[in-house]
């Protein structure tokens, strides 16, 4: 299926997080809808650490753990969910630096999906 893929890292202005520099947790805070919850860096939703290969989705059409194949990407894995991801015709991946997540910005793939 064709989906809309676009590529984030786990910078503020790829996540909409504001980083809050109170020691020793560091946790970051949404300024978006989620504002005020805090968030550490670079963790997924599902807990794991978040690094090339794994992708957000919407976990109602995808739930983590499902392997999907991207065009130009690779295997990637969701773990991980965000506020504009709704859907089941859009992904967020994983880069890990805002370069390379710019350099994908925003693609339409026919993705291959395991369930
Ligand atoms: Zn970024």
């Amino acid at each position: 299926m064709t989906i809309e893929a676009t590529g984030y890292c786990p910078c503020g202005q790829c996540c909409g997080w504001e980083r809050s520099w109170i020691p020793p947790f560091r946790p970051i805070f949404s300024s978006g809808s989620l504002k005020g919850k805090a968030k550490k860096v670079g963790i997924t939703a599902s807990g794991t650490k978040a690094r090339k290969g794994t992708v957000a989705a919407d976990a109602r059409f995808y739930p983590f753990g499902t392997v999907m194949y991207v065009p130009g990407y690779g295997y990637g894995r969701v773990e991980d969910r965000g506020g504009a991801i709704q859907g089941p015709v859009r992904l967020d991946l994983f880069f890990e630096t805002h370069q390379q997540a710019l350099q994908w910005g925003r693609k339409n793939v026919r993705i291959k999906v395991w369930h």
